[in-house]
């Protein structure tokens, strides 16, 4: 491996690992092989597309030295994007929703990143008053009122970005592909962006089209509703079947699955518990999510013998201070 000169070089090439303890325990007669993505320097699946949307823009003269980097999530793709712009030398802000973690404003700030609330920057606010909360609404409303008069910047925009499917039918997809050599027969994954889903898939049905994709959208019970206005969701995770078009991000490719898994949050939570006890690995929500999702595919009569592959986000670590790991939270 010799020696790496920037964390850039270490983003990607993230290893499979058969759940071998868990087939076990479970009798499992498919292979559950999940994809690591904690492995990346950053510690999740985003360090890729953060990368890729840096390197983007720095190809087609979106990004300069002396730039701002903008982006308006405080998840993993902020973190990916303040670590990527610090190493680089680029100034990096986000604007972060109110409720998030104090964890997640310190690490923006370590790597030398400004956070702003979204309360406190008044075009937002107002949109997100007048729209019930509608944040690709208050976004625009951002890109266009705010961010579009300002010099010097570059919006990110993950949820309009072509390079975050892009890099995961650059390096997600041939990398499952060459490690399995070719034997995958299901590929599962989230959906926030659909980044993931949509790049790799992409791929993998390219290399061969009988390869089955299985998306996966929150429960019912896991979204926000009247009756419970404020469930534990699966972070990072978004509908997107069933909600108006404008809602989707257009990094979604609604063509590209072949199958919508519902996953309540609380299952999730069982499945990366279990995951942590059968085989050592401590990841995040929706990887608890994808792997319920695999198990349960697996646990078809008419999968004996496959192989699935899913993708597992990023690390339990991050979540630490939420229900993941609280047993008694059941
Ligand atoms: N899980 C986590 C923890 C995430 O941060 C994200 C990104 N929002 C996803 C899953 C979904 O990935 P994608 O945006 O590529 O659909």
């Amino acid at each position: 491996m010799g020696i790496n000169r920037s964390i850039a070089e270490l983003v990607g090439k993230t290893p499979l690992l058969e759940l071998t303890g868990l087939e076990k325990k479970l009798g499992l007669e498919a292979k559950v092989i999940v994809k690591l993505e904690y492995f990346n320097p950053n510690q999740s699946v985003k360090d890729r597309i953060a990368l890729a949307m840096i390197e983007e823009a720095e190809k087609n003269g979106d990004l300069k030295p002396g730039y701002t980097v903008v982006e308006t999530t405080s998840g993993n793709t902020g973190i990916g994007l303040a670590a990527i712009a610090a190493a680089k030398g680029y100034k990096f802000r986000v604007y972060i929703q109110d409720q998030v973690s104090e964890e997640r404003f310190q690490v923006i700030h370590a790597f030398g990143g400004e956070t702003i609330k979204l309360s406190e920057e008044p075009v937002v606010a107002k949109v997100l008053a007048e729209t019930n909360g509608d944040f690709v609404a208050a976004i625009k409303a951002l890109k266009e009122q705010v961010l579009d008069k300002e010099e010097n910047i570059f919006f990110v925009d993950q949820c309009s970005n072509p390079a975050n499917p892009g890099v995961h039918e650059r390096t997600t997809g041939p990398e499952i592909w060459n490690d399995t050599d070719g034997n995958v027969d299901i590929l599962v994954a989230n959906v926030g962006t659909g980044g993931t889903v949509s790049g790799t898939g992409k791929y993998l049905k390219r290399k061969n089209p009988d390869i089955k994709v299985v998306a996966i959208q929150p429960g019912p019970d896991s979204l926000p509703s009247e009756a419970n206005p404020a469930p534990e969701e699966i972070t990072g995770v978004h509908p997107f079947d069933g909600i108006p078009a404008e809602r989707i991000p257009s990094t979604m490719n609604l063509n590209i699955y072949d199958e919508k898994f519902e996953v309540e949050t609380i299952d999730a939570y069982k499945a990366a518990r279990a995951a942590a006890k059968s085989d050592g690995i401590l990841v995040g929500t929706s990887s608890g999510a994808a792997i319920h999702t695999a198990v349960e595919l697996a646990k078809r009569p008419e999968n004996k013998g496959k192989t699935i592959v899913a993708v597992l986000p990023d690390t339990g670590l991050r979540y630490l201070s939420t229900n993941l790991f609280n047993e008694d939270f059941n």
